[in-house]
């Protein structure tokens, strides 16, 4: 009888090969295995994805080189991965690929080993020291015995530091037998340096005893279903939730994921599960090395790791007694991938429960359409806790109606009268206020102010004007990244130029003239280059050395400051215009997450919404507070256009330099497709996308709306995947979209 194996290679072909199994690997090789196999004129890595007897001819099949040493992928991680080719339309091959951290699966990185010198024969080393008192020629090596003698093992550098001993001497010892070595491997610790307080499990208040006694419940299995949605405001205790919740499947011999929305933004949160549960968790973020990522890996592999705390990838974290997995911020659209395999990691955490018997806990102070209904539905367990821990009072909201300021009064739509002395109270009192705005960079336009002329400076490879910074004299796309040296004046005139929509460097430069007393301090993508700028204005914020902080939504996360007592929003309406039926619930999120920012200590926080649209129900409702009238309002509206979660969405892109073939290969795709779609569903376009251009090439897409795309789904799947097409054109399919544009 032969065995062979059926292995995916790393190249997206969305196809298995057959090998024999050699009787050598017969024993240790299993589904999931990574191995080396012969392939074309050279050699490649692969995955086992089947182990199969055959009584047939093999004499055309090759044999698997070896087994690769690490990261074997669990059978039911590579069921996930079978899962994620087919519902998101990618091959095998990129889903499998997103299962493996790049450090493990490249296989370049290895254990980090040193060696240590400890005396083996303590009698042997007191002679040595007796016959040799006073001779100089053995003085150093006396020295270093007389400090190894007490016992231990030192490494080379120790010795070096506290003896002089170099390497040349320490082999001499070695030869004599009067020292030995030992060979060990060593964790690449990224948290060396840091030092956590212990905290201990919280009273839960009984909204959070509700809660904890309803987890308890599904992990015991007397509730069946394996979803919860955590509907829980900020400030009412979730994360200690999450905490308990942890500590419970653990007491069960449990594993459990912790995912939060982009981990650099959270440290605070991080820091509370360290804090818990010391070495037992790992963190996984993106400014881990190589090697640090491996040895996080191969520690959850190995059971020494018993929680893994991450974005998006950590919930691939492949622990072999998985239990819980919690997503923070469920609503959060960075759950979205934007590349292939494009996962929601909300959707897959709730996919890996299943496959794995685990309970999944969704956590969200303002839960996204989809996770709501399906609570709603009965389908997930809600549990709400409605009340913020230890504060007295709900902040004061205001909201600011822009068409009403008056600019003969020196009131800009940036600064409101009312933002201006609320900022002036809290500077004169001592508090500290935060200001947002969604936009970066100093204006978010620069034009011509010769009326004849309408000169914009705009990116030449993309449909959008740039964003202008004054500091560094630039201009700069958002979308395609692209920079240009700023004009001084009129290119096609030689007119003035303007600085049309301010941007959050632009609003600092406000602050500073308006409040000239205030210490102003700016946070967004353009001056946090690097994680530690992040860390290090966080740091004057939290010990007041700033009165004002202004930023992106950067600012808007996970931050938790006690003397904070004010937020303004600058301009609520920003995402309100755009072409996409989720801008109401993103604008209504992002109220609430910047709003939960104010008040967080004893005394009552005020926070300011300036908008031009004061009646808007995702603004009114963000003001009162009032989520539940918000998502009647939302559902009502996606309800009668079969928007998610009322149907399901897919959209097809595709991008190309000429825009010509563009549309004419989406034309083809179309009706490749139609004859499995029935009249239930409903495909739109191929329409010019919204932003028709970015980064040269000219894009258009495909919608596929209805109640249920699953047939649909393996069509498009074959055609994503295998369709010939210009070699101009790229096309890819995002099924559950999250982004329209
Ligand atoms: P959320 O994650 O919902 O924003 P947290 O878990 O961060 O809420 O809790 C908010 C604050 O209340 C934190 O400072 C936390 O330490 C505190 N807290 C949470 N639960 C309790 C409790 N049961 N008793 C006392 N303080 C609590
Ligand atoms: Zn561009």
């Amino acid at each position: 009888m032969t065995i062979t194996a059926k292995v995916i290679v790393n190249l997206a072909l969305d196809r298995a090969f057959d090998y024999l199994v050699p009787e050598a690997l017969r024993e240790d090789l299993c589904i999931g295995s990574r191995v080396n196999v012969p392939f074309g004129h050279g050699s490649r890595d692969a995955t086992v994805i089947a182990i199969e007897q055959t009584a047939g001819p093999v004499d055309h099949l090759k044999s698997i080189g070896c087994i690769l040493p690490f990261g074997s992928i669990p059978p039911k991680l590579l069921a996930l991965g079978r899962f994620l080719a087919d519902y998101y339309c990618c091959s095998f091959e990129q889903a499998v690929k997103a299962l493996l951290p790049g450090a493990v699966r490249r296989g370049k990185i290895k254990e980090k080993s040193e060696i240590s010198y400890f005396a083996p024969d303590r009698a042997k080393a007191e002679a040595f020291l007796l016959a040799n008192q006073g001779k100089k020629n053995a003085a150093k090596r006396c020295e270093i015995l007389k400090f190894m003698l007490p016992g231990g093992e030192f490494s080379q550098g120790l010795l070096a530091a506290v003896t002089g001993a170099t390497p040349g001497i320490l082999k001499t010892l070695l030869k004599d037998g009067l020292v030995a070595v030992e060979e060990h491997t060593v964790r690449r610790n990224p948290f060396r340096d840091e030092n956590i307080t212990p905290s201990q499990p919280l009273e839960p208040s009984p909204e959070q005893a509700a809660a904890l006694r309803q987890i308890d419940d599904m992990l015991e299995g007397r509730e069946k279903r394996r979803t919860m949605l955590l509907f829980g405001v900020t400030n009412s205790g979730k994360t200690e939730v999450y905490l308990q919740a942890i500590a419970k499947a653990m007491d069960k011999g449990l594993d459990a994921i912790v995912l939060v929305p982009e981990i650099s933004l959270t440290p605070q949160t991080v820091r509370r599960f360290r804090a818990r549960f010391g070495d037992l968790v790992s963190v996984l973020h993106s400014r881990l090395t190589d090697g640090e990522r491996f040895d996080e890996f191969l520690r959850i592999t190995r059971g020494e790791v018993r929680i893994a705390v991450g974005a998006r990838s950590a919930l691939f974290a492949p622990f072999a007694h998985l239990g819980l997995i919690i997503v923070d911020e469920e609503h959060d659209g960075s759950y979205k991938q934007s590349e292939s395999p494009r996962y929601h990691a909300r959707d897959v955490a709730v996919m890996r429960g299943q496959l794995e018997s685990a309970v999944v806990i969704l956590g969200s102070g303002t839960p996204s359409a989809e996770s709501m209904l399906n609570a709603m539905q009965n389908r997930y367990v809600l549990a709400a806790m409605p009340t913020p821990i230890n504060q007295v009072l709900p902040p004061v909201v205001r909201v600011v109606d822009l068409r009403l300021e008056k600019p003969e009064e020196g009131h800009t739509s940036y600064f409101s009268k009312l933002l201006v002395d609320a900022v002036q109270e809290r500077i004169e009192k001592g508090e500290q206020s935060i200001i947002f705005l969604n936009r970066k960079g100093y204006s978010t336009s620069l034009r011509c102010t010769n009326p004849e002329c309408k000169y914009i400076a705009k990116c030449p490879d993309c449909s959008v004007p740039y964003t202008y910074s004054r500091l560094r004299k630039s201009l700069s796309c958002h979308l395609c990244g692209g920079l240009a040296g700023a004009p001084e004046r009129c290119p096609e005139c030689g007119a003035e130029l303007r600085c049309g929509g301010a941007g959050t460097e632009r609003l600092e430069s406000m602050a500073m003239k308006i409040f000239s007393d205030a210490r102003v301090g700016r946070m967004d993508s353009d001056n946090m280059r690097r994680a530690c700028d992040y860390e290090k204005i966080l740091e004057r914020f939290r010990r007041g050395d700033l009165d004002l902080l202004i930023g992106t939504q950067m600012i808007a996360k996970g931050l938790h400051f006690p003397n904070v007592t004010l937020v303004g929003i600058v301009n609520a309406d920003r995402a309100l215009d755009l072409p996409d039926f989720r801008a109401a619930e993103r604008t209504f999120q992002l109220i609430t997450q910047v709003a939960g920012r104010a008040g967080r200590g004893d005394v009552r926080g005020e926070v300011i919404i300036q908008t031009f649209a004061p009646d808007n129900d995702a603004i009114r409702c963000a003001a009162e507070n009032n989520y539940q009238e918000f998502r009647d309002f939302d559902f009502e509206f996606r309800k009668a256009l079969e928007y998610p979660p009322f149907g399901r969405l897919i959209l097809v892109h595709f991008r190309s330099p000429e825009e010509r073939c563009c549309m004419e290969f989406a034309e083809s795709f179309k009706q490749a497709l139609l004859p499995c779609c029935h009249e239930n569903i409903k495909l739109t376009g191929p329409k010019i996308a919204a932003i028709p251009v970015i980064d040269g090439k000219y894009r258009c897409n495909l919608m596929i709306r209805g109640k249920d795309l699953k047939q649909v789904r393996l069509r498009l799947r074959e055609l994503v995947l295998h369709m010939p097409h210009p070699r101009n054109v790229e096309f890819y399919a995002d099924v559950d979209a999250q982004q329209l544009l």
